[in-house]
């Protein structure tokens, strides 16, 4: 699984990037973009992206 970034969503918040920056970082647009895929090791760290976004920009694709 991977996460995806609703880029007309996203408000750059920048809250997933902090909380999982090894999937989530900041594009060139000030927008958060998905670098990697959803793990067993990072899969909690990307649940927890997931929730505190606060326009519920983030979902998992398979
Ligand atoms: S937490 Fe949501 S709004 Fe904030 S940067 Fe990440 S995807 Fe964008």
């Amino acid at each position: 699984m991977r996460a995806f970034v609703d880029q007309d969503t996203c408000i750059g918040c920048g809250a997933c990037a902090a909380t999982c920056p090894e999937v989530f970082e900041m594009n060139e647009d000030g927008k958060a973009v998905a670098t990697a895929d959803t793990t067993d090791e990072n899969r909690d760290d990307v649940m927890e992206a997931i929730e505190v976004c606060p326009v519920a920009a983030i979902r998992e694709e398979e």
